[in-house]
């Protein structure tokens, strides 16, 4: 069955508001095995959403509208679609008892603009607010269905997650399942390559790559009569996917390589100290997002000058001097630095060219060495950029360290 959503806002139109409520009902409603066929956002003003509706109305089955059911004056979403659905309003006394019993509750008067927030579409399927006091609903006439539900996001998905989804679920005879693999390590158009005879005439599961900056993911999907036989089918694609081109996996669930790489860090129970030079204090602001870091991370250490490298970590000059700030040796020197004199069981290091300027032939722009070491040695991993640019610089070099770190824990 084909489905559009409406947002109703005047504030998502002047951008003040992002437009969560759609993704949200796009990605459930794709889950339930529903086409999302358009997101249209319109304004607080009768005639164009009157417009809006029978619009969607002539195109798709099933019509989910998010906001305008408050008490206020441009909350006029019940309205035009009682109209539109040739019904008219009617008091719902269940939801006016809730509502005066939660005015009651918090000592406050009630106005008439509330008491007509309990008018409803006669014939309609009322969802009552676990969090508030605007009412959702379900109409249906003929072979068509309108699901309003209020615009706050924690009220909308509250409300669908109690009252539409089960109304939704008895509408439909299939379900969609899917996961997120995440790769490092590999490119978008190699990983597709590599996996062409497992995605090649394939119509369920569906495979679907996608690129981001530094690295890539893979979506599989499977849309079939009920959750557990989507499951499997989405289970054994995982695990054929795994087989192909698992040395370069680092989540099946979608997780960040920080995430990960954090949480490897703390199970191992080994502390951590790092030295930056061209990413400034990133890869160390990445670990810390993760909670419960401060069992394993010591301290960061964000030496960006050759007198920072020598004072703070001992860096020899004479390094410097010989092979250059960025080079094999001096990130060696940096990741063995740090680990002395924070006294911790590993140290990592980076230094690199950010750009956009200081590239020579030989060390360009994008250019990184960064080191990992512990009690036994020390080892370099030279890493170039695709140069986009200082910033995307500086997080493709902090993704390059975080993968270094990764694959050194997964693999002790
Ligand atoms: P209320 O009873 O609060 O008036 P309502 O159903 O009338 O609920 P709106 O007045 O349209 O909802 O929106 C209330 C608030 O919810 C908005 O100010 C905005 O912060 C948030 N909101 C509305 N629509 C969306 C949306 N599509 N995505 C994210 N947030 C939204
Ligand atoms: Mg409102």
């Amino acid at each position: 069955m084909n489905t559009s959503v409406i947002a109703v806002g005047t504030e998502l139109l002047f951008g003040q508001v992002i437009n969560t409520n759609a993704a949200y009902l796009s990605r459930e409603l794709q889950t339930l095995g529903f086409n999302v066929l358009y997101h249209y956002t319109v304004g607080d003003n009768p005639a164009r959403l009157r417009a809006t509706l029978g619009r969607a109305l002539a195109d798709t089955d099933i019509i989910v509208t998010s906001g305008g059911l408050g008490p206020t004056q441009d909350d006029l979403t019940k309205e035009i679609i009682a109209e539109t659905m040739g019904t008219r309003l009617v008091c719902d006394e269940r939801a006016l008892a809730e509502i005066e019993s939660l005015f009651k509750r918090l000592g406050r008067g009630m106005t008439d603009n509330n008491r007509k927030q309990a008018m409803m579409p006669d014939g309609a399927t009322v969802f009552y607010n676990p969090r508030g006091t605007a009412p959702g609903f379900a109409l249906k006439r003929d072979d068509k269905t309108v699901i309003a539900l209020p615009g706050p996001p924690a009220e909308l998905t509250a409300m669908f997650e109690t009252s539409a989804l089960p109304y939704l679920e008895r509408m439909t005879d299939s379900v969609i399942r899917h996961r997120t693999l995440r790769f490092y390590g590999i490119g978008e158009s190699q990983l597709e390559t590599d996996l062409r005879s497992l995605i090649d005439g394939q119509t369920d599961p569906t495979f679907a790559t996608y690129a981001k900056e530094g690295e890539c993911s893979l979506r599989v999907a499977s849309k079939r009569r009920t959750r557990e036989e989507a499951d499997a089918v989405v289970e054994r694609a995982v695990r054929e996917v795994i087989s192909m081109v698992g040395d370069h996996l680092y989540s099946d669930k979608d997780e960040e390589l920080r995430t990960v790489a954090a949480r490897l860090l703390i199970e191992s129970g080994l502390t951590l100290a790092v030295a930056e030079s061209c990413t400034g204090g990133l890869f160390a602001s990445e670990l810390v997002s993760y909670p419960g870091i401060s069992e394993v991370f010591d301290r960061g250490y964000v030496t960006y000058s050759n007198e920072a490298k020598t004072e703070e970590l001992g860096v020899d000059p004479a390094l410097i001097e010989r092979y250059g700030a960025v080079s094999e040796d001096v990130a060696v020197a940096m990741a063995e630095g740090a680990r002395e004199a924070a006294g911790v069981d590993i140290g990592v290091s980076v230094t690199g060219v950010a750009g956009p300027d200081g590239g020579t032939e030989e060390k360009p722009v994008g250019l990184a060495w960064m080191a990992l070491a512990d009690a036994s040695g020390a080892y370099a991993r030279r890493h170039m950029s695709i140069n986009r640019g200082r910033n995307s610089n500086r997080r493709v070099t902090t993704l390059a360290m975080l993968d270094l770190l990764y694959r050194y824990l997964k693999d002790a």
